[in-house]
């Protein structure tokens, strides 16, 4: 089974991954991840993603695809993967197809759609402990007493990343450079398409009748 799983950030894919990934018994893969393996390994392909990272950059797709690649042809995963937050622009989407062409292509593109509001809610509402790090939700999981840390009584703080105008932005570019794919796999047929919106519980329910 070689799945991908596309959606706007703060669409949830994230947390289903694993999920995803336990249903068909494949590894999962999300990009986040494999440029901080990189990273950490300090790999040719890791200290050249690095430099547009420190500069809040989305890392050039032909470094990305290099390392996706190297990741699906590894023995573990080139029988079945699940791909979550790649491809997210036209030309990675072309470079997978032309790698899987051979191997029978992707079997299933899972999307997962929450309106634009919701999103900002989810994405614009976290907060940190300045301390400890604990993540908090203004309005999903607040703190006890407002402004301190349940764990520690650190500051709270909000990350630049997750203000209202940088979520926005964050949305925008996904837009551009990802409604192009979803077209894409529209336009063969072998998309599923998911309402993000609803409880965990409920999404893991439409994806297990979904994956059969
Ligand atoms: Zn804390």
């Amino acid at each position: 089974m070689k799945i991908i799983l596309m959606g706007p950030p703060g669409s949830g894919k994230g947390t289903q991954a694993s999920f995803v990934a336990s249903l068909v018994q494949v590894n999962s893969m999300s990009s986040g991840d494999l440029f901080r393996e990189n990273l950490a390994n300090d790999t040719e392909l890791g200290k050249l993603a690095k430099t547009y990272m420190d500069q809040g950059k989305y890392v050039p797709d032909d470094v990305t695809i290099n390392m996706v690649m190297s990741w699906i042809e590894d023995s573990e995963n080139n029988g079945g993967f699940i791909l979550d937050g790649f491809p997210r622009t036209l030309s990675q989407a072309q470079a997978l197809d032309d790698r899987l062409n051979g191997v029978g292509g992707i079997d299933k593109v899972i999307l997962f759609n929450v309106p634009e509001l919701e999103l900002i809610k989810r994405l614009s509402g976290r907060i940190l402990c300045r301390k400890c790090q604990t993540p908090y939700h203004k309005e999903f999981s607040p703190p006890t007493n407002d402004g301190a840390c349940d764990k520690c009584g650190g500051d709270l703080f909000q990350r630049d990343d997750d203000s209202e105008v940088v979520v926005k932005e964050r949305l925008k570019v996904y837009r551009q450079e990802t409604d192009p794919v979803v077209e894409r796999y529209r336009g063969i047929g072998n998309i599923l398409e998911i309402d993000g919106s609803l409880p965990i519980r409920v999404v893991e329910k439409s994806l297990r009748t979904a994956l059969g």
